[in-house]
């Protein structure tokens, strides 16, 4: 019997994969076209190597960033990667999910990769999804609404991140490269970022 975390990074992973060459595309006219591919690689192996029956949802998410660590690669692999495992150790012996822990858990994330890329927001990197989507999650979880709908907020506020991302140039990663010339398009480790988010909110409805 697989779990519901399993089951629930398993659609992430489809979802990743069906938008490969979408994330590629998106990666070939600021970077180079790599980052589909490298999520899809990533993603495939974490379906392959986190067990079926872990119950404890921060030890499949350690194992996640592990996975995603050693396979991904690019920028992105280590920063991925630490958001999983710092995830993990947030969630460690949780075999349910409140909103309050998703919050810290995102909080977290936020810290790793921070600290990992040396980035901040307004970077036009993947925390220009994810800073947004916190600061909106918490702000409707602390006002009493329920984690479905704050997650909808959040998913919300990180699709705007990614319009934000197309209004400015990178100062972080391979996109920094073309200075002005990156504004205009739209980053694609914030839109990997959007789609995980949105598929764990659809799996969790
Ligand atoms: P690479 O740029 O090495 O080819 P990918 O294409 O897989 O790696 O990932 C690129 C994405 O990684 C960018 O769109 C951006 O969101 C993210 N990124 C790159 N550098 C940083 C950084 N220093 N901090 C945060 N995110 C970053
Ligand atoms: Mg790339």
């Amino acid at each position: 019997m697989s779990t519901k975390i399993y089951d629930c990074l398993k659609t992430i992973s489809e979802k990743i994969i069906e938008n490969k060459d979408f994330l590629t595309d998106l990666d070939r006219e600021i970077g180079d076209a790599d980052h589909g591919v490298n999520m899809a690689r990533g993603f495939q192996a974490v379906i392959e190597k986190v067990p079926e029956d872990e119950a404890d949802i921060g030890a499949a998410l350690k194992k996640t960033g592990m996975v995603l660590l050693s396979t991904v690669g690019g920028a992105s692999g280590p920063l991925y990667g630490t958001a999983f495992m710092d995830a993990g150790k947030v969630l460690a012996g949780k075999t349910e999910l409140t909103g309050a822990d998703f919050g810290a858990s995102l909080a977290a994330a936020i810290e790793g990769i921070k600290k990992r890329g040396h980035a901040e927001k307004g970077e036009k990197t993947m925390l220009d999804a994810l800073i947004p989507a916190y600061d909106a999650l918490s702000e409707k979880l602390s006002g009493g609404t329920d984690f479905s709908e704050a997650l909808d907020t959040a998913c919300q506020a990180a699709n705007e991140g990614i319009e934000y991302t197309k209004t400015i140039a990178a100062t972080k990663g391979r996109a920094s490269y073309l200075g002005d010339r990156s504004i205009g398009h739209q980053d694609p480790g914030a839109t990997s970022l959007t789609i995980i988010l949105e598929t764990i909110r659809d799996f969790l409805k």
